[in-house]
């Protein structure tokens, strides 16, 4: 091994016959003149997609539907859509992002003039509203013809009665293709709560409430295509049936497929990317997932517009237990990313991220963005909903190949959905509150901007550019100093970040 009195090139480290985490490995300080806002976090997801952020959420069905996809795109990362679901269900959620318009309640809950009180109050239990849009047959398909807000009801004492006796008729509406500053200028003019917005036959197309003025913000990060539509991602698996799926999810304006495999190098996987490539040419495809050289080269030789990485390191996931193989995932990332490099394709680094140390460290061994199921999973914007238990606030997180979401369809990408024996290669289990995206994904890009401060570098490709270049040093941590660096020998510790 070379001698260095300061540090080791990551060359110098990853080639050695012992493989590294994340949390093996320290990065060494280096002099810096500019300030941590002055750090640009732009990076590709893919070939032909770029984010201001490497935040990319995973295609796990406790982690990625639509609101999940929203967000991360807004906020300037993107979500990747799970497919343990109808093919007609994942499509919708993909038209849902595509639709998203800030501001605007595109999908918004109405009722029929023949639905009573009760029907609103339900309304309001379950999900928080009760500004409700009248249509002749409660449908968006016919006319608007009132709407029942809480000024309506509020002294009501008879559930029973019908909304057509409470409606308010006499609406105050806006045309479609309205923009979301004049629609709040009428409803500060008109001092009204909700603006229905109608087409020319008066059929409801989306509501704005006065609620969200306030709440309306620009996000100048945001994730968007040429149409200034969101982008979203969804994966797909490389069985037969699933040729069909991508169709119907290129047919709704999808921006990246994921071909989802939990060892991408095989024969299923090479043939679905030819596939996709040769229809729908102008589609990203990435490919995965994958944690060698010789798989790395023999999917890009195939056309691989991003790669994913990572087989075992995630926080659900029993692989390398299980099955045997895999592979130590910073080790992993810097092989992988080196062979990319030189096809000009990124790499994503998937899983094992739970802290912004993680994501700092996967960058600088060369990914382009990362992959999080398990830190994004206790989002407000993750589905399902919050449980209590000894006093904690969790969200269910599963991996896509636990028994449990097997059952429910996710063992396509294990191949072995068609097996009546099943072996779990992850686990099922829950994961503490981290309140809602927009603030935990700022948090994320503001700590790692100090991350990149402490080793002087302004940018991703700057970082990368020191990592191969041997101006960034590394250092193998021993097993006590992993221990020092950590929280120790305290009594008590606040572990509250956010
Ligand atoms: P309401 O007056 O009881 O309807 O409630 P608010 O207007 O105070 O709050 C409604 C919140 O729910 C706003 O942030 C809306 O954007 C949100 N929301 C989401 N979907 C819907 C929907 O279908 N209808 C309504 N009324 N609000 C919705
Ligand atoms: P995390 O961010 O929670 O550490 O890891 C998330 C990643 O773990 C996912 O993006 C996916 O690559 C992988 N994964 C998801 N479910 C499973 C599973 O059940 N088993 C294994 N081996 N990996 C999983």
């Amino acid at each position: 091994m070379p001698m260095s009195a300061d540090g080791f090139t990551a060359e110098t480290v990853f080639n050695q016959i012992i493989g590294y985490t994340y949390n093996d490995l320290i990065l060494l300080p280096r002099y810096f003149d500019f300030e941590a806002g002055d750090v640009e976090l732009k990076t590709r997801l893919t070939k032909n997609i770029s984010m201001q952020l490497p935040f990319v959420s995973s295609p796990m069905d406790t982690v990625t539907e639509e609101r999940m996809a929203i967000y991360m795109a807004l906020l300037g990362g993107i979500g990747i859509l799970h497919y343990n679901n109808k093919i007609n269900e994942q499509v919708e959620m993909v038209r849902k992002v595509k639709r998203f318009e800030n501001g605007f309640i595109n999908e918004p809950v109405v009722l029929s003039p023949n639905h009573r009180i009760q029907d609103i109050l339900d309304i309001k239990k379950k999900s928080g509203f009760s500004g409700i849009p009248i249509t002749e047959d409660g449908t968006t398909n016919t006319k608007l013809i009132g709407i029942v807000t809480g000024r309506d009801i509020d002294f009501e004492k008879d559930v029973n009665k019908k909304l057509k006796e409470v409606m308010t008729t006499e609406l105050v509406t806006a045309k479609v293709g309205i923009n979301l500053s004049d629609a709040n200028n009428i409803l500060k003019t008109k001092k009204v709560g909700k603006l229905p917005i109608v087409d020319n036959e008066g059929k409801l197309r989306a509501l704005v409430a006065r609620t969200d003025l306030l709440k309306n913000r620009d996000f100048p990060l945001a994730t968007k295509d040429k149409n200034k539509q969101l982008r979203v991602g969804a994966a797909v698996s490389t069985r037969e049936e699933d040729k069909e799926r991508v169709e119907e999810l290129y047919k709704s304006g999808v921006d990246v497929l994921v071909i989802d495999s939990a060892q991408g190098y095989n024969k299923y996987q090479i043939d679905a990317l030819r596939y996709i490539k040769r229809k729908y040419p102008d589609i990203d495809v990435i490919c995965g997932n994958i944690v060698t050289e010789e798989q790395a080269e023999g999917l890009l030789k195939e056309g691989a517009d991003g790669l994913r990485i990572g087989m075992g390191p995630g926080s659900i996931c029993t692989t390398q237990e299980t099955m045997a193989s895999g592979r130590p995932q910073a080790t992993a990332v810097y092989h992988t990313a080196k062979v990319a490099y030189n096809y000009n394709v990124p790499v994503i680094a998937d899983g094992g991220i739970s802290v912004i140390g993680h994501i700092m460290k996967a960058l600088s061994f060369g990914a382009e963005s990362v992959m999080m199921g398990g830190l994004l999973a206790g989002t407000i914007e993750s589905p399902g909903e919050y449980v209590y238990k000894d006093g904690m606030r969790l969200k269910k997180y599963r991996g896509m190949a636990s028994l449990d979401a097997m059952k429910d369809g996710g063992a396509k990408r294990y191949f072995a959905d068609n097996e009546s024996i099943k072996v779990s290669q992850g686990v099922s289990g829950a994961v503490t509150d981290r309140g809602g995206l927009s603030d935990f994904i700022p948090y994320l890009s503001q700590g790692l901007k100090h991350a990149f401060q402490d080793v002087g570098a302004r940018s991703i490709p700057e970082l990368r550019d020191f990592m191969r270049s041997g101006k960034l040093k590394l250092q193998v941590r021993s097993a006590s100093s992993i221990k020092e660096g950590g929280v120790h020998d305290l009594y008590l510790a606040d572990k509250t970040f956010l």
